[in-house]
């Protein structure tokens, strides 16, 4: 192939694409609802089929699962894309920390966009969390040391019950409201949650108390008020 006839081809080509986008705008509407009409062509066709021939394929696939027990398990636990995961983090361990580097800012505007998208989402999903402890903390009670009543789930914090970290050292380190909107209740969150004994008191009160060193806090404050 000489010279003129890659030019002569390049222009061949350069024409087509020109052509191809041209008719591409000018058919648009046409093509989207070609689409459409066939999407929905395709979905009722494949309704029909299953409807037809359900139990052969569900034998099938009992069939499929028993012959592959250990691939069926890996795929139930979600462990196949955790390896893959895995693997790939391993893999790109050095990209990923250039790229973290290289776009801080980028990488925090993003998050700020997604809290913000997501802000009401994550608030309707920690209440349902918190709502599954109604039944086991009481909805009302009273402040351990001035006996003000106090209610579970309340976004007033002087109404609201604050969880006190009585005894140091606890299984719990974070915030004990937010680490119940983050736990669903069951038997082992329970257990966890029994060990660390929090007290039950007001706003107010829990406030008034450090978390560290508070006998020796509370002996001076003795002495101050008894001088
Ligand atoms: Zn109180």
């Amino acid at each position: 192939m000489d010279e003129t006839d890659i030019n002569s081809e390049v222009k061949c080509r350069n024409a087509a694409k020109v052509y191809q986008k041209k008719y591409r705008l000018e058919h648009k509407e046409e093509h989207k609802a070609y689409h459409k009409k066939y999407n929905k062509y395709h979905k009722e066709h494949l309704k029909k089929y299953y409807k037809e021939h359900r139990l052969e394929l569900i034998a099938r696939s009992k069939k499929w699962r028993l012959e592959n027990k250990e691939k069926t398990k890996k795929y139930q636990l979600g462990e196949h894309f955790k390896d893959y995961q895995k693997k790939y983090r391993l893999e790109h361990k050095e990209e990923a920390r250039r790229y973290r580097l290289d776009h801080k800012e980028e990488i925090r505007e993003r998050r700020k966009k997604y809290r913000l998208i997501h802000r009401d989402r994550h608030k309707k999903w920690y209440l349902h969390v918190l709502k599954s402890w109604e039944s086991y903390i009481p909805k009302e009670t009273i402040c351990e040391i001035c006996g003000k009543k106090i209610f579970f789930c309340k976004s007033n914090i002087g109404e609201a019950i604050c969880f006190d970290h009585k005894h140091e050292n606890c299984a719990i380190k974070v915030g004990p409201t937010l680490w119940l909107s983050r736990h669903h209740m069951t038997k082992e969150n329970k257990k966890i949650w029994e060990s660390c004994k929090f007290g039950f008191l007001c706003g107010m009160c829990n406030s008034c108390l450090p978390s560290k060193n508070r006998k020796e806090w509370l002996k001076k404050v003795n002495v101050y008020v008894n001088k």
